[in-house]
């Protein structure tokens, strides 16, 4: 096991533009760490420069006390699995496997047992014999998994593993990875630009926009107390709510009229946004809030109302059984407690505690 640091790393491909900025952050001994943001943020890039495939513009990185800026992808001791599997279609699954320790020339009686050990825990022990082109994407994945680990490397780097496979396949391979990683032991970076993903796998998230860290933090820190407005929308679906408008004297005013919300303790601010999460609303006929419903999605174990109030559009999460319709008017409550609060640079003011 290994710990990483990442010390004011940036990085550009052309003298002119950086597509990353100044990233720090630490990745602990045995965490599974997962880096997300939207596609182009740099996520590939930054993973590709730990890995020792791209080289680092600016910046320190450190594996334990050792600076490896320099130290080729081979002496780095990491696993790589990438979206595309990156298999030898002309090997076996069993070569496929191998391949990292044949290429190190580890005896072949070690590579035999090591094969064995690694197809037993991805349950490739039937496939050995096979080809790439004769696996479904499932079981290439797994092969994939199984070459990253042969060598039991210090460190797993993951490039959005699990992007190519069907939704219900992709929940299995999560908790497929996660199980393996513990039971390896070993540091794990983890990329995806899904957030469901990044929220159930992460031990921690670090959330990239733009080539700049936004915040890393526990899914729950992140979801519940985002330093920022791109952070409080990219995790969650249906995603936060968002109202633009003013604090007065404790309460919250928005196009002209005051939305019920009492913001206790908050300065008097130009412009603020107001936000809470569709689950933090409550359904109550008697409140003064009332909201016309636009539209709404049953689904089950829950509804989706979308909601107007004034000129703001709103999305409420509600399990209750209730029939609506559309155009109805109904009364709402948003718990104060829950609110955040950003001021006119998007930043969170709201501090709250998790
Ligand atoms: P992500 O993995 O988050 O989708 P990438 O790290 O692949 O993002 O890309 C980040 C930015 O760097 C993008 O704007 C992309 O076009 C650019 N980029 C990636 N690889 C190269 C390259 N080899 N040469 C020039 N620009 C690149
Ligand atoms: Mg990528």
């Amino acid at each position: 096991m290994v710990s990483i640091s990442l010390r004011s790393i940036s990085k550009s491909y052309t003298p002119l533009a950086k597509v990353l900025h100044d990233i720090s952050f630490e990745i602990r001994e045995g965490e599974f760490l997962v880096i997300v943001g939207p596609s182009g943020c740099g996520k590939s890039t930054l993973l590709r420069m730990i890995a020792g495939l791209e080289n680092i513009t600016s910046g320190e990185l450190f594996f334990d006390d050792k600076k490896m800026n320099d130290v080729l992808p081979k002496d780095r001791d990491v696993g790589m699995v990438f979206q595309n599997y990156a298999l030898y279609p002309h090997l076996t699954v069993s070569e496929n496997i191998s391949f990292p320790l044949t290429l190190r020339k580890v005896e072949k009686a070690i590579v035999k047992k090591r094969v064995a050990e690694v197809s037993l825990m991805l349950q490739l022990e039937e496939l050995l014999q096979r080809k790439p082109k004769e696996l479904s994407g499932g079981q290439r994945q797994r092969v994939a998994l199984g070459r990253a680990i042969a060598r039991s490397p210090k460190c797993f780097l993951f490039d959005e593993p699990l992007s190519n496979l069907d939704a219900q396949l992709r929940n299995q391979m999560r908790s497929e990875i996660l199980s393996l990683q513990k039971k390896v032991g070993a540091t794990s970076i983890y990329v995806t630009h899904d957030q469901t993903e990044a929220m159930t796998m992460g031990d921690r998230i670090a959330v990239l926009n733009n080539g700049i860290l936004q915040q890393v933090g526990t899914p729950k820190e992140v979801y519940h107390n985002p330093v920022n407005m791109f952070v409080s929308g990219f995790v969650g679906t249906p995603s936060i709510n968002k109202i633009w408008g003013s604090v007065d004297n404790g309460r919250f005013i928005s196009s002209g009229k005051e939305i019920n919300i009492s913001l206790k303790g908050f300065i008097n601010e130009d412009a603020v946004i107001c936000a809470f999460r569709p689950e933090d609303i409550i359904i109550d006929k008697d409140s003064a809030l009332q909201a016309e419903i636009q539209s709404f999605e049953y689904i089950g174990h829950e509804t989706l109302l979308y909601l107007r109030i004034g000129s703001e559009s709103i999305t409420v999460r509600t399990t209750d059984t209730d029939t609506y319709r559309r155009r109805e008017k109904i009364g709402i409550k948003i718990s104060p407690e829950k609110v955040l609060l950003f001021d006119k640079n998007e930043n969170n003011v709201s501090h709250k505690s998790v």
